[in-house]
């Protein structure tokens, strides 16, 4: 049994720095994130994708969800980006109710709490390696020189940093998948989502691409979730959770 946050935060409260730093007192913040009887139908005349789902995301957990292709995976994780809005039920992230804010609240809220390691990469071929992996940081208004620092530390980190000034259209799709990790993770969100990170890629990279994701869960990020049909990925999370038509199940 998980324990439920005990903090009364007001609503649209920012988690400060100190509680990354603090695990002890992690466990009084509010989940990373939280779903509540959530629905999505995408036309009145199609049945609902899927309805009633309710989960629980704490500090430090990393999830997998495995599904057959269709059942509504990436759909999910938009919502759960607040890329996109439910037709019932909610989404808090951190404590905050998204269907509290308006549009570019919740721009301001993704851009500071989540990172997206997305199926197609999504990493700009004309920017240089380096360019790709600060983005987050310029979106925050991280400044010179710390942003040089933290994008270095973070190149370094998934072993991408000779390759810092070349452009990213001259890699290997393994090398860009390090790419996309690295700019998820470089501005330690308190939710990092990867939605079939390791789908293009050839066997030995997708081992190493899922590695190094658990490892910056564990390390820069505060929770994580994976998105994959393989049984064998979702084996390098914490607990595996299965979407169908009937829900989201432990799996
Ligand atoms: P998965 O990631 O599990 O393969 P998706 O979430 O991409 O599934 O899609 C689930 C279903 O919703 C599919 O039938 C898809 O065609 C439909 N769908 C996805 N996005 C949209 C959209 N923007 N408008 C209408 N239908 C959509
Ligand atoms: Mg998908």
């Amino acid at each position: 049994m998980r324990l439920e946050g005990g903090g009364h935060r007001p609503e649209g409260a920012l988690v400060g720095a100190g509680a990354l730093a603090d695990p002890a007192g992690a466990l009084a913040e509010p989940a990373v994130l939280r779903l509540e009887n959530l629905g999505k139908r995408y036309s009145p005349d199609r049945p609902a994708l899927f309805a009633g789902l309710d989960l629980e995301l704490r500090q430090g957990e990393y999830l997998a969800i495995m599904g057959e292709s269709g059942v509504g995976k990436s759909t999910l994780l938009n919502l759960l980006a607040g890329l996109d809005r439910p037709d019932s039920g909610r989404v808090l992230l951190e404590g905050v109710d998204l269907s509290t804010l308006n549009d570019d609240a919740v721009t301001l809220l993704r851009r500071r709490a989540v990172g997206f390691v997305f199926q197609a990469f999504h990493v700009l071929p004309y920017l240089s390696v380096e360019e790709n992996v600060a983005l987050p940081l310029d979106l925050l208004g991280v400044k010179e020189p710390e942003r040089s620092r933290r994008t270095a530390l973070m190149l370094s980190a998934v072993g991408i940093a000779p390759l810092a000034r070349r452009h990213a259209r001259e890699l290997s799709g393994g090398e860009v998948q390090r790419i996309a990790i690295a700019r998820a993770v470089v501005h330690r969100p308190r939710l990092l989502l990867a939605d079939e990170p390791t789908g293009n890629l050839d066997p030995s990279s997708a081992a190493q691409t899922l590695a190094l994701l658990r490892a910056q869960v564990k390390t820069n990020a505060g929770a994580g979730i994976l998105i994959t049909h393989s049984r064998t990925a979702a084996e390098t999370a914490d607990r595996i959770m299965v979407l169908d038509g009937d829900g989201l199940k432990p799996g």
